[in-house]
Parts: C-alpha cells; sequence; structure tokens
C-alpha cells in the first residue's frame, strides 16, 4: 500500500499560514526565485503535521527500542545534550565572528580538544572532521605529510588489515596511495608473519582497528605497533570503537601515532539517516605541527591575567583547513555535555557496561549462532547467520525477520571475513531485559528458520515496506518525488 505523498494531499486553495497583514511597501523578488510552474502543495497546517508525525511514526529509532547495528555504537542520545545545543548563544552565533564575541564557542572547543587529549593519551586534537571517515583521511594526509617533510619520497603504501572499515582503504585511496591489505590470524588478531613481510621503506603507516570489527581487542597490539614503527611507518588508530576503550586504555600510550574519534559514536550525539557526524582526530607529540587549522588555543598575548582568552590557530606545518568554518559545532556541544554529564568515572562505566553487554547478549545466543572466534568479546562480537540446520537460509534473513518483532537488525555482511556476518553491538544503554528480549528473538527466529524457512525468506512482512529489491534499487534508484 502506497503511502500518499504531501504533493498528492494538495487540494486547490487550501492554505496553511495566514501571514500578518502587510505593513512594508511591496517589493519584488528578484525574477528567478519565484517559479510559478513548481508544484507546490497546497494544504493545512494539520494535513503538514499529520503527514509528517506519520513518517516519523514509520522510522525506527533508538528512542523506539534496541538498535544493535555493530560498529555503529547507536547508544542512547541523553536529551540533556540536546538542550545545551539549543542555548540561544550558541545558536544565535556565526563562524565568521570575531574571536572576543565568541568566546563561549571557543571555550567548549578548547575543552572539548582537552578531554579528547586526556581520553586518548595524545598532545594535540582538532576538531575539523566532520565525521569518521573524514578523520580518517585527514589522518592519513598528516602521515604522508610527515613523511615528505623530512624528505622520505619513497613511501606510498598503507597497510589495512583484512578485518577493516571500508573507509580505511577509502581514505588511503584517495590520499593517492597504495593499500595493501594485511590477513587476519585464526585468533582474529591481526597476523604478525604477514605484517612482518610487507613491512619496508615505502610503508606510510598501518592502519589499526582497536577493538577490531570482530569486537576482539588486539591482543599483539604493542608488538604491531613496534614492528611499523621499526621501519619507519606510524601507526594509524581507527578509534571508532573507543566506546570499549575510555576510562580504560589510552593509544595514545601504547604509541598509536595518529586516530580518529567519532563524535557520534563514543560520546552519544544521534547519527544514521545522514545527520551530520564530529571526526576529530588526535596525534601524538611529533604530529602536531601537521594538525588542520584551525585548533582553539589560549592566546596568551591577548589573555588577562585571570581570564584566557581563546583563539583560532594555524599550527606552522598544517596540511591546512579540511571543513568550513570549525566544523560541526553542534555536534561537539552534544559531546562536551554528554562528557560533562557523566565526568570520568561515568565514561570508563559506560565502557565497561558496554563490554558487559556484549558478553551477556553473546553468551545467550552463542549455543544456537556459530561464533567464528571464540573469544571474550568488546563492545560488540559477530556471530554467523548461517545454521547447519537450516542451509537455505542467510544472515540477509535472519536480519529481516528481526524487523518483524519489532527490533533493529544487526549489521550484516561486515565485517567481510567472516561469511554470513551478523555483527551486534548492543551498546551500555540496554537493560537486562531488553538484551534478554533480543536474545530471546533471535533464538526464536532460529527455530523458525529450522521449522519454517518460508517465512524468513519472505520476511518482513509487518513493516512499511516489505523486502527491497536491492539490486534494481542500486541499478534504477528513484531519489525523489516526480511531480507528473
Ligand atoms: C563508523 C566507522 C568508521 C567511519 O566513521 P563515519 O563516522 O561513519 O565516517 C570507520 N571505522 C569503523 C571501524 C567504524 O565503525
Amino acid at each position: 500500500m502506497a503511502e500518499p505523498l504531501i504533493y498528492e494531499l494538495s487540494s486547490q486553495g487550501r492554505e496553511g499560514v495566514k501571514p500578518p497583514k502587510l505593513d512594508v511597501p511591496v517589493s519584488e523578488l528578484p525574477g528567478d526565485l519565484v517559479r510559478d510552474e513548481l508544484p507546490l502543495p497546497e494544504v493545512s497546517e494539520i494535513d503538514v503535521v499529520r503527514h509528517f508525525l506519520h513518517l516519523s511514526q514509520l522510522n525506527y529509532a533508538i528512542d523506539k527500542g534496541m538498535y544493535p547495528l555493530g560498529s555503529c555504537t547507536m547508544k542512547y542520545n541523553p536529551k540533556v545534550n540536546e538542550v545545551a545545543a539549543r542555548i540561544p548563544g550558541f545558536t544565535g552565533i556565526h563562524p565568521l565572528q570575531d574571536a572576543e564575541t565568541v568566546q563561549g564557542a571557543l571555550f567548549v572547543m578548547y575543552e572539548l580538544q582537552n578531554y579528547l587529549k586526556e581520553i586518548s593519551g595524545f598532545a594535540g586534537v582538532t576538531l575539523q572532521p566532520a565525521a569518521g571517515a573524514h578523520g580518517e583521511l585527514v589522518g592519513v594526509l598528516i602521515m604522508r605529510k610527515y613523511h615528505l617533510d623530512r624528505g622520505d619520497t619513497k613511501r606510498d603504501t598503507i597497510l589495512v588489515p583484512d578485518s577493516a572499515h571500508g573507509t580505511n582503504p577509502a581514505s588511503t585511496s584517495m590520499s593517492g596511495l597504495r593499500v595493501v591489505q594485511i590477513p587476519s590470524d585464526e585468533r582474529g588478531n591481526v597476523d604478525l608473519d604477514a605484517l612482518q613481510s610487507q613491512l619496508c621503506d615505502r610503508v606510510v603507516g598501518l592502519m589499526l582497528t582497536n577493538p577490531n570489527t570482530l569486537g576482539l581487542f588486539e591482543e599483539q597490539v604493542v608488538e604491531v605497533i613496534e614492528q611499523v614503527h621499526s621501519c619507519g611507518g606510524l601507526v594509524y588508530g581507527d578509534g571508532a570503537n573507543m566506546n570499549a576503550l575510555m576510562g580504560i586504555m589510552r593509544p595514545g600510550d601504547v604509541g598509536i601515532d595518529v586516530m580518529h574519534f567519532n563524535l557520534h559514536k563514543t560520546f552519544s550525539t544521534p547519527h544514521g539517516g545522514g545527520g551530520p557526524g564530529s571526526g576529530p582526530v588526535g596525534v601524538a607529540e611529533h604530529l602536531v605541527d601537521y594538525l588542520p587549522s584551525p585548533i582553539v588555543i589560549i592566546d596568551e598575548a591577548e589573555s588577562l591575567e585571570d581570564i584566557p582568552f581563546f583563539n583560532l590557530y594555524e599550527p606552522p606545518k598544517s596540511i591546512g583547513p579540511v571543513k568550513a568554518f570549525w566544523g560541526h559545532f553542534g555536534i561537539m556541544l552534544r559531546a562536551y555535555t554528554y562528557m560533562r554529564m557523566l565526568g570520568a568515572e561515568g565514561m570508563q562505566a559506560a565502557a565497561e557496561h558496554a563490554v558487559l553487554n556484549a558478553n551477556y547478549l553473546l553468551s545467550q545466543i552463542k549455543d544456537v549462532y556459530p561464533l567464528p572466534y571464540d573469544r571474550i568479546c568488546k563492545h560488540e562480537f559477530v556471530v554467523k547467520g548461517h545454521l547447519d540446520e537450516a542451509p537455505d537460509i542467510h544472515a540477509l534473513d535472519i536480519a529481516k525477520r528481526l524487523i518483524d518483532y519489532g527490533v533493529h537488525p544487526p549489521t550484516n555482511y561486515f565485517p567481510l571475513i567472516v561469511p554470513e556476518a551478523l555483527m551486534i553491538e548492543p551498546t551500555e544503554t540496554e537493560s537486562k531485559q531488553s538484551l534478554d528480549n533480543y536474545a530471546s528473538i533471535l533464538r526464536k527466529i532460529a527455530e523458525e528458520a529450522k521449522q519454517n524457512p518460508e517465512l524468513l525468506h519472505t520476511a518482513p512482512h509487518n513493516a512499511p515496506v516489505r523486502r527491497l529489491d536491492e539490486v534494481q534499487a542500486a541499478r534504477n534508484p528513484i531519489l525523489r518525488y516526480k511531480h507528473e
């Protein structure tokens, strides 16, 4: 059943808003701004309200239920973050204002830089990048410039483990560098021998995700870093999984040279649906001069004795700005509020509970769904969505059937090294009841897979849209409404 579109609700002459009577002279708008041929819908206010409320109810969100989309850290976003982000003193400012008129905003950015340094053990942080993938690009460009600046021009290769997120090879290619893939060993760690065999004077660095995308802590992280450093390479940390580490382990302390954070994962702030994210990048001492500009500093020359003056600063060897103005300030405000509300102990507790929740959920389903690497997991884990007793059922069928039970499916078919992967990340914000509920649904679906596989093949049955033809959607995308 197709839903009526707002255009189809249109009824000639109906109005939503009655503007007040004009009390200034009429002036014409520039000609090409007014297009009479635009088929704008004529609707009343309540038509619009009902239309959009209805659309919002078709959507699934963390505010509606558990959202264990592995790697994405879909944790609950406390509403106080939204209150902070809507303070008029923040929403009403413009990035072109003079620093002296936006000291409060610069203060928040300065503090956030410092908190991220403290959490990660890095010497400098930029808040500019728009998301994790953008942070990776920044990190790789910094590593590249570091080598070039030293006259080390032979280096053109980034090593990327086969369990890495697809953004790692993509950022490498965008930086004009070559990707060499490093296999994982039978415990799911980077294979040290394979790594050793690729180390040479062409290596810019290695991109390392820890815990990796299997949700497993890299057991030889120190050796891996030592090996890469020994050939003159740097180590990039993909910090998307900091939710397992914050308050427990600092990547800078074990020798990671540069790393991005995903404020929209680890530090709450809403994401998904393409909303803005924020991917700050932290660097060790030897890379601080390469950070993108601007970063926020205390400007000693302008400061009074007891009042620091915050200013924007361009590091001497900066790779340059990577984002218009200062980055996504609204997301920074939310992350800052999240950190202030939790405090250091709260953040550590969040990480501990994220790991506890993942291990608990794993323990409730691992006798049913095959576990390729049987180890204690960190904040997420990967099982196979393929059961011996139901050979025709695939991870996708299980994911679609979960929708019928009113919960969000896990990530599927990633990481690529596990066939039929279901990657589950419950996050710390779920209660034992909601974890038990998810486990019991997964167990029920495994039973259905054996008894009535057709039920899974044709799922979802009660969602607003049934199973999509993904091939058609990719080949023949219809991305906008066309007026007939
Ligand atoms: C999410 C994620 C990224 C990319 O981050 P975005 O903010 O989505 O661009 C990179 N690596 C891993 C492991 C991730 O989970």
